[in-house]
């Protein structure tokens, strides 16, 4: 049995970018994963497949899990000889009740390690645009939980405290208890006229600002039924999100954009979208599968000495090709002699990660761009293997014969229908939480129609912005009877996202 161990690992706030490096670390070498409502559940990803995944969540108090049997359940797993991650929200020991779990470790003997994060008083503060402290505003900041019970009678809260002076004041847990909050700061001596600010899901996409005074922000509060989570900021340093503000107004904050790209190509988007500010949500309209018949490419790796060149033109390939090398129980080796070539950077990346340099990369990622960079080198009486997709273009297999070679053009993967659509993105398509719907090549429009039926499909999108890269791709927009609003002028993720930015700032 292995020896048993605790990582409590801080999640950070939300950005799922803000847990620390060790955090990670930690997460990637675990057997089980406990995690809370607060951490952000992308961070799962980089537990490893065969770790079990377990919610402990609480949300807003009403505990999914007693304390008691989450303690219990960390030192049972641990016990069993596992490496046991425990995932909180922001940092384990602010608020977090990380000290109980740990003590509960030690009463058992369990060894642990405390991976700090950043807690949700200072992300949130931070992606508000409010710096907590401020030379010339205040000099101290106090994290307060605003979660104890307003009729308590000996608080244990030093109200008298917090409310002189000019220190900054983060509650926790206190949008429930907002007027008794205020109304108490007030009593003791803190001005009216303090600004305040809530930040609700600070550093998430979804973040929400809502700032007001002590006089006021109650009542704001309640108009708009602001909800929890949210950390609530008293001080005058609220005043600099004025000038500070920088995450929530960025050009396409608050905007919801539907990526429709396969799960494996969707990434370059996302985050170039992500860095305007978008709330993307990931709807893959397309998965990849190996493909069930692999003798031609198995039979093709069995004689690999007797090719000159071997042509991977997308990630996919390179995972696929090496995936039936492996299968063959043969490894880079095995590739010898034969050159290697490359389209796109993302793809000569991947060849790398198997210990092979690229012998061609053409600055032209497209089909074309490979068949014009062989043909300077002379293709006649040339030996070409070229794994492909079930939907590739013909244009490398017949360009090159063209040109005199011998190509073997196995499919290697299959682009499917996915079996449905994630549920919580119907829910955002229905409730209207998406403003945009884009979509980078026909297949991804047509698969969605398919996907969702072609009548639902115009009622789900009604009054949401279209996207189409490409006349291609537009035309089968219109064909389901959808009308285009955005269509960049180059046929790139990068002028998409500009063009995105350009209508929703207009
Ligand atoms: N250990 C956590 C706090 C847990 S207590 C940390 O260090 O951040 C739960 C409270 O944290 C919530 O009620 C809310 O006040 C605050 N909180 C957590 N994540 C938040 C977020 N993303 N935005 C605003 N407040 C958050």
């Amino acid at each position: 049995m292995n020896k048993p161990f605790v990582y409590l690992i801080g999640a950070g706030p939300g950005d799922p970018g803000l847990i620390t490096v060790r955090g990670r670390e930690c997460l990637e070498r675990s057997d089980v994963v406990l995690y809370d409502y607060l951490a952000n559940h992308q961070l799962l990803k980089s537990a490893p497949p065969h770790a079990e995944l377990i919610y402990a969540g609480k949300v807003g108090g009403a505990h999914n899990r007693e304390q008691g049997q989450i303690n219990d359940l960390i030192v049972a797993k641990a016990l069993e000889g596992k490496i046991v991650a425990r995932l909180k929200g922001g940092d384990p020991f602010v608020f977090g009740r990380g000290g109980e779990e740990c003590e509960a470790l030690v009463a058992a003997g369990i060894p642990f390690e405390i991976v700090p994060g950043v807690t949700a008083g200072i992300g949130a503060a931070a992606y508000a645009g409010i710096p907590l402290t401020h030379r010339d505003v205040t000099t101290s900041v106090a994290f307060v939980t605003g979660h104890e019970h307003p009729d308590k009678e000996n608080s244990e809260i030093d109200w008298e405290k917090l409310s002189l002076g000019s220190g900054t004041v983060v509650f926790y847990m206190g949008v429930r208890n907002l007027p008794q909050i205020t109304a108490n700061l007030m009593a003791h001596g803190r001005s009216p006229s303090t600004p305040v600010a809530l930040v609700r899901w600070g550093t998430r996409p979804e973040q929400e600002v809502l700032t007001g005074t002590l006089a006021d922000i109650g009542e704001q509060a309640r108009k708009v039924s602001f909800k929890p989570p949210a950390i609530t900021i008293v001080g005058e340093v609220v005043r600099l999100r004025e000038t500070l503000r920088w995450f929530d107004n960025r050009p396409l904050s608050g905007v919801g954009v539907l990526v429709t790209r396969s799960a494996d190509q969707a990434g370059e988007f996302t985050s170039l979208l992500k860095d305007q500010g978008a709330t993307v949500h990931d709807c893959p309209t397309i998965s990849i599968v190996p493909s069930e018949v692999t003798t031609e490419l198995d039979g093709a790796i069995a004689t690999l000495p007797s090719y000159d060149w071997l042509i991977l033109t997308s990630v996919n390939a390179v995972n696929y090709f090496f995936q039936r090398l492996t299968a063959s129980n043969l490894d880079s080796r095995a590739i010898g002699r034969c050159m290697v070539a490359a389209v796109g950077p993302k793809t000569a990346e991947a060849i790398r990660t198997h210990g092979i340099i690229p012998d061609l990369v053409p600055a032209d990622y497209k089909a074309e761009g490979v068949v014009a960079a062989l043909r300077e080198l002379g293709m006649r009486g040339k030996k070409i293997l070229y794994p492909q997709g079930d939907r590739a273009r013909d244009i490398i297999r017949r360009e090159l014969t063209t040109l005199g070679a011998e190509v073997v053009a196995p499919v290697a993967y299959r682009n499917v229908l996915p079996d449905g659509i994630p549920p919580h993105i119907m829910e955002a398509l229905e409730k209207k939480k998406i403003q945009c719907a884009t979509f980078t090549a026909s297949s991804t429009v047509r698969n969605l129609a398919e996907l969702v039926g072609e009548n639902r499909l115009l009622h789900l999108l009604e009054g949401v912005t279209i996207a189409a890269i490409g006349p291609v791709t537009a035309a089968s927009c219109r064909e389901l009877g959808l009308e285009v609003h955005i269509h960049p002028e180059q046929y790139t993720l990068e002028k998409m996202t500009e063009a995105l930015v350009t209508h929703f700032s207009g």
